[in-house]
């Protein structure tokens, strides 16, 4: 997909508004348009790949610096000692809508299982 076709790769290069919590070479986040619970943040990588499907061994790094900086912006909004869950949705039956991986990162109440 063209990035400029991509919403999320629009985000990651400027050229689209988001409530920035975290930006470093490989990966940003941001707050979600729609939250699910009081903390609803997304992490996504800047080069656009599809999903967790679609992630090769060369990108074992980038998709454990994905999960570390979903840790890392929990702990900083204050989530580690309540918990928070951490999510990807893949595909149309896993429920995703952005075809640009992204990490959803859900805190802020108690979270059920199992999901929906
Ligand atoms: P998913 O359904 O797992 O693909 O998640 C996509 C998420 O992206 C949803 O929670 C949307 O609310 C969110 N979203 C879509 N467009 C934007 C945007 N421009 N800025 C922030 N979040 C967005
Ligand atoms: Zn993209």
């Amino acid at each position: 997909m063209p990035s400029e076709d991509c919403v999320f790769c629009r985000i990651a290069q400027g050229e689209l508004p988001a409530t920035v919590v975290h930006e470093d070479d490989r990966a940003m986040a941001f707050e979600d348009l729609n939250p699910q619970a009081p903390e609803h943040i997304l992490v996504i990588p800047r080069r656009h790949t599809t999903s967790v499907a679609s992630l090769e061994e060369e990108d074992r790094e980038l998709a454990g610096h994905l999960v570390l900086v979903a840790a890392r912006v929990a702990r900083e909004r204050g989530l580690d000692s309540s918990g928070y869950r951490v999510v990807a949705n893949v595909g149309e039956e896993g429920g995703q809508t952005v075809p640009h991986l992204h990490l959803h990162v859900l805190g802020g109440r108690s979270m059920t299982w199992p999901p929906g």
